[in-house]
């Protein structure tokens, strides 16, 4: 079991559970915390958690906190420096990748070279950079443990098979979102706050969108596609509406694994910071004699296109998966504040990927161009004359 983390994004849902996990567990301290801009919330955490280091999004925000915090024996950081920092502390042998989008590469890739544990829940690092961060932490001997409760899954089916060759094909199971078996037309009237309301998970604003319109399961392939190596013809997604099987592994012999449990992130997060071990978690425990039958099928792709996009964009590699999740990011937050409709989502990001120009095998400045021209070509869609 880890001994001290650092958590990034701690005032977000993912890091919220966390502390809720560590606070069960003995003996993990936490060193370093970070938020973008819940002061409140951070200082609650630090009075709590009393980490050495605080950082917020802005320098605002973070002089707000020390005003707050009052506390000499928390320093307290800003921006990208600080992310940075609080990745790579010393004493730190696990950092919590909880925070939202593209704003967690950079501190990824400085844990890793710091040779940290990576818990990682920001999917958006492995769709940017996945072959850059893998390489990385192959590199450094890293080891990344996904959060991810599908990659958790696939993860804890692969425990003891020595051969990636023995893989036939992964399946990613989707809860299918608040939106399943709509008609396109009721899609095209759907609400922010009907986007909002997903059936089976609490979770952040920006990956509950996601959600609904299928992209969080277009990043999740290619999360997959990074964290196992395998091509996309070998991963697949079902639709399982109760989220009681998180995901399976079937291997060449024909034999399926998979992992079940109640849906409570708790349980992946926890496992990132004991593995190999496992330990009595607060989770519900999973009653099957309660559960409704448990249902397969496959996805509607049509009146989902984002989850087609992120396939061909998976297929492309190279700058196509960076701008497409930039694209996602802008159009998400657009959508969130109300400048757009639902099925606008997937018409900006699919315009946006077509005019970031491509390259196959990129470094990371070039995989940060296009993330930055793809948030453009969004901006510009939306208002062509600002
Ligand atoms: P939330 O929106 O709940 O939390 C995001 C966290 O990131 C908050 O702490 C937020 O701070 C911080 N943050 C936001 N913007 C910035 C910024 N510009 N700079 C620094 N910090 C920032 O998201 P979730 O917890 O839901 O998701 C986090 C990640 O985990 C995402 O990548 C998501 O895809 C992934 N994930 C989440 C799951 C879930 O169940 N929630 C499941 C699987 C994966 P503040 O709020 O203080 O501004
Ligand atoms: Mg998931």
């Amino acid at each position: 079991m880890v001994k001290c983390v650092s958590i990034l994004g701690s005032t977000g849902s993912i890091g919220r559970q966390s502390l809720d996990v560590i606070s069960h567990l003995e003996g993990i301290r936490v060193a370093a915390l970070t938020a973008g801009s819940g002061v409140e919330r951070m200082a609650e955490q630090c009075r709590r958690f009393h980490p050495r280091l605080a950082v917020m999004a802005t320098q605002e925000a973070a002089q707000a906190l020390a005003w707050e915090l009052n506390d000499p024996s928390i320093s307290i950081a800003w921006g990208e420096e600080g992310l940075i920092q609080a990745a790579t502390l010393e004493e730190v042998d696990c950092v919590i990748t909880a925070v939202v989008g593209m704003v967690g590469l950079k501190p990824t890739l400085a844990a890793i070279k710091a040779k940290k544990r990576i818990g990682l829940a920001n999917k958006e690092t492995l769709v940017c950079a996945g072959e850059l961060v893998m390489a990385q932490a192959e590199q450094c001997g890293a080891e990344i443990i996904p959060v991810d409760s599908e990659h958790s899954a696939i993860f804890q089916c692969l425990m003891g098979c020595g051969d990636r060759r023995e893989v036939k094909r992964i399946l990613l199971t989707c809860s299918g979102g608040p939106f399943f078996g709509m008609e396109e037309e009721q899609l095209k009237q759907v609400t922010k706050a009907d986007a909002l309301r997903h059936p089976n998970w609490k979770m952040g604003p920006k990956i509950t969108v996601d959600c609904a319109t299928l992209m969080n399961k277009g990043l999740e392939v290619i999360e997959a596609m990074r964290l196992y190596r395998l091509p996309l013809e070998q991963v697949e997604v079902l639709i399982h509406r109760q989220s009681i099987v998180h995901s399976l592994v079937e291997f060449t012999d024909g034999a399926v694994m998979a992992q079940l449990g109640t849906p409570d992130m708790r349980l992946p997060i926890q496992l990132a910071l004991t593995y190999p071990q496992r330990t009595v978690c607060p989770v519900e425990p999973l009653d099957l004699t309660q559960c409704s039958a448990l249902t397969f099928c496959h996805p509607d792709m049509e009146k989902f296109p984002c989850l087609a996009l992120a396939r061909e964009c998976a297929k492309l590699g190279g700058t196509a998966c960076p701008a497409m999740n930039g694209a996602n990011e802008e159009a998400v937050a657009l959508f969130l504040a109300d400048k757009i409709g639902f099925y606008d989502i997937y018409r900006l990001v699919r315009q946006a990927v077509e005019q970031v120009p491509f390259i196959q095998d990129p470094t990371l400045e070039q995989i940060l161009e296009a993330d930055r021209l793809a948030r453009q070509a969004v901006r510009n869609a939306e208002s062509p004359n600002r």
